[in-house]
């Protein structure tokens, strides 16, 4: 087998490293502008509200990142003393660097999470305070959807809904790849939003734009959030350049999520055959276990042959199939796997 020399990588990172099409390109570059700032940027307006009424909730506020998103509606939800009930490895408590607790005083709860990504309803209502001074205040319950590329069943979202809204908890979900969990069951975006009060969307993954999140909830939750996102480093002013590849985006780039599932899927049944452990995604993001694999070895081995792949995991390599991804690549990226295997005598 020959190595990858002067050909293009095939970049299975993540779905954050997608290029602008052309045509996402020419949106942005004929964008109507103005200064977002003083709330005069028609394409920033036109892409809030035209995910507020796809997911059913009443006003957005476009942000440079889901993890400033994310931060932002955590710095509305709870105030100093607060807490969220959050999932051990969840974005918003693992892989923000603290925010909440840096700049908010907010305390997380974390829990473990469950096999399909969700938290064990019991241990929610065990971990939410009593009224008593000796506790911090149990405001938020926060989800995350897709997780770890593993959708969260409709019926347990509107069980989790049930529970928080009992205990007078609001409800955040960060769906930073939500419109993959809606491409993989088929459903409504609003079959999903429709449990939450707040929704985080990141419009730089598997949607393809350059930059974006857009976070989405009640009008005054949103007018607090525009505050927050000043304090947090400001507002963008002619940002319509930027929001205009999202809403190109959300016409072009949702359906098409179907083909970066079945990539993933047929990816995971090439490896599978030539004997790797690989559960089958049920959507973007697969796993392969590492654990008695020799790490380096492979991960050298993608390296030589063209393949860029997330290998620090001490168990596992995540393989994300995305926009830039096509059958050729996956066709290809399945043969050096299957060489290392061959080449390795494992
Ligand atoms: C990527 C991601 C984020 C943060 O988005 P950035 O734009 O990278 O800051 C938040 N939550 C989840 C689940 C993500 O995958």
């Amino acid at each position: 087998m020959t190595t990858q020399s002067n050909s293009r990588w095939i970049d299975l990172r993540s779905d954050t490293v997608t290029q602008p099409t052309e045509a996402m390109r020419q949106a942005m570059f004929t964008a109507d502008v103005g200064d977002d700032v003083w709330g005069e940027d028609p394409t920033v307006i036109r892409l809030q509200q035209v995910l507020a009424e796809r997911a059913g909730l009443e006003a957005g506020l476009f942000l440079p990142s889901g993890t400033q998103s994310n931060l932002v509606a955590l710095l509305t939800h709870c105030g100093r003393g607060d807490e969220y009930i959050v999932g051990q490895q969840a974005h918003t408590y693992r892989y923000e660097g603290g925010g909440a607790a840096a700049l908010g005083g907010i305390q997380p709860q974390p829990l473990p999470m469950t096999e399909f990504g969700g938290l064990d309803l019991h241990d929610v209502e065990k971990a939410i305070k009593p009224d008593d001074c000796h506790f911090a205040r149990t405001r938020l319950l926060c989800l995350e959807n897709t997780v770890h590329g593993k959708v969260l069943p409709l019926d347990y979202l509107a069980q989790a809904s049930e529970v928080a809204q009992e205990y007078g908890l609001q409800r955040h979900l960060d769906g930073a790849r939500i419109f993959n969990a809606v491409m993989a069951l088929g459903c409504k975006l609003t079959d999903i939003s429709q449990h939450f009060d707040t929704v985080s969307i990141c419009l730089s993954k598997g949607l393809g734009a350059p930059v974006g999140s857009v976070l989405l909830g009640p009008v005054d939750f949103i007018e607090q959030a525009r505050r927050w996102r000043k304090v947090t480093g400001g507002g963008m002013r002619q940002a319509g350049i930027l929001a205009a590849a999202g809403l190109h985006a959300l016409d072009h780039h949702v359906e098409r999520l179907a083909d970066d599932h079945r990539r993933a899927r047929l990816l995971a049944e090439r490896l599978q055959a030539a004997g790797y452990s690989v559960a089958t995604p049920q959507t973007n993001i697969l796993f392969v276990d590492s654990s008695e694999l020799p790490r380096t070895a492979l991960a050298q081995w993608l390296d030589r042959h063209g393949i860029k792949a997330d290998c620090l995991g001490r168990d596992n390599i995540r393989l994300v199939t995305h926009l830039d991804v096509s059958d050729a690549d996956i066709d290809r990226a399945a043969e050096v796997f299957t060489e290392f295997l061959r080449e390795h005598r494992l």
